[in-house]
């Protein structure tokens, strides 16, 4: 998976430590298939995936929108080259201090899931959009963002008429089925919820716009996935199955779907070794670890391809481990890896689809390791 140009990078720079290298074209192309696949939708790029500045000033130079979550991204995103309209303050959890700073850095679209947040957005952005949040159970996702975002669809009709009577805009409903969400039904249930909340609020005389779709859309990692095609047909079908012809505003927020398979981390075996004399399962020591960009690896819910020089050989079982002194740090052990028998310390090794949630969940210095290096070419 990782590209010729990524390839080529390493074997002429050969970075010593472990390392991510995107390659800017795939961002390019995912994003072009993106608003191929789903036409009629704005693309918001999830910053948090992979805020690299290269990434931002090129989607933002192709059109895409952001969704952040924080003061800090809204200005990364605005450093790049977006302006304040195409920025969008997707996240739940909001101090009211970052609210009135991003309301004057001219941001006016606000994600909210409760009532509480949405007497925040009043005071602080008097007169902003605001959506909210529909709970969805996750499932079919292998990242799922559980009960921590949404509310469910008869509250969020509660905290948009609140939004309504507040003199702020109740714009429209969002969700997110879960990241790495390989069911393309899911996006047919959360809009059967949306569709619910629009025709509620329309009976009272709200009229809601918008329906923001969110992301979890995939990377390929191990299995194959469905392609942005398949999910824009899915997805337009499940919205005019809910909405008829009187159709909304829809927007999607696309992050590892946007810069996952961009990526290539190299990395380095640092040791290989057994526990007994007779055990057949080997411990192989990368120089990255959970602590070191592979957050993911986290109940090993992201199983990441890798790649040595001597797959051609015959494989075996491994306990795949990060360098650091914390016991937490093994990102396979349940499902042992099968990597080559012949592998040996000092081996390079490349693990693919690395573009999005790594660098960012990096450690500044735990056990003194730096933060995972970054090169966008
Ligand atoms: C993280 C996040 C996304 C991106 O999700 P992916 O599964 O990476 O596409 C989109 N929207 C919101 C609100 C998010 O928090």
């Amino acid at each position: 998976m990782a590209t010729q140009r990524v390839l080529d990078f390493l074997a002429t720079r050969r970075p010593a430590g472990p390392c991510l290298v995107v390659d800017l074209d795939v961002v390019a192309d995912n994003f072009n298939a993106f608003e191929k696949a789903l036409p009629n939708s704005k693309i918001y790029y999830a910053v948090k995936a992979n805020p690299a500045p290269e990434i931002l000033r090129l989607l933002a130079g192709l059109g895409s929108s952001f969704d952040t979550a924080s003061v800090a991204e809204i200005e990364m995103a605005m450093d790049a080259g977006a302006t304040a309209d195409r920025i969008s303050f997707g996240n739940t959890i909001k101090k009211e201090r970052d609210i009135a700073r991003a309301h004057e850095l001219g941001i006016d679209l606000f994600a909210v899931d409760c009532v509480e947040e949405v007497e925040k957005i009043a005071r602080a952005a008097p007169g902003s959009r605001v959506f909210c949040r529909v709970l969805t159970d996750g499932e079919g996702a292998e990242w799922p963002l559980s009960r921590k975002f949404g509310c469910v669809p008869a509250m969020a009709v509660d905290v948009l008429r609140h939004a309504h009577a507040l003199g702020l805009a109740a714009y429209g409903v969002s969700f997110h089925v879960g990241s790495q969400q390989t069911d393309l039904a899911a996006w047919d249930r959360a809009l059967g919820d949306a569709k619910g909340v629009f025709a509620t609020l329309a009976g009272e005389g709200i009229v809601l716009k918008m329906v923001n779709m969110g992301g979890g859309f995939p990377t390929r990692y191990l299995k194959d996935v469905p392609t942005a095609q398949a999910y824009g047909q899915a997805i337009f079908q499940a919205l005019s199955k809910h909405f008829g012809n009187r159709m909304p505003e829809t927007i999607i927020e696309p992050g590892r779907g946007m810069v996952g398979n961009a990526g290539t981390i190299k990395s380095e075996v640092v040791l290989i070794s057994k526990k007994s004399a007779n055990d057949n399962v080997r411990w192989v020591y990368l120089d990255i670890g959970k602590f070191g960009g592979l957050a993911e690896t986290m109940d090993e819910a992201i199983r990441y391809p890798i790649v040595t020089a001597r797959d051609d050989d015959e494989k075996a079982p491994c306990v795949l481990a990060g360098p650091t002194c914390d016991s937490a740090d093994v990102m396979y052990e349940k499902t042992p890896y099968p990597l080559p028998l012949s592998l040996t310390i000092g081996d390079d090794v490349l693990i693919e689809g690395t573009g999005a949630y790594t660098t960012t969940y990096a450690s500044v210095a735990f056990n003194g390791f730096e933060p995972l290096r970054s090169y966008v070419i």
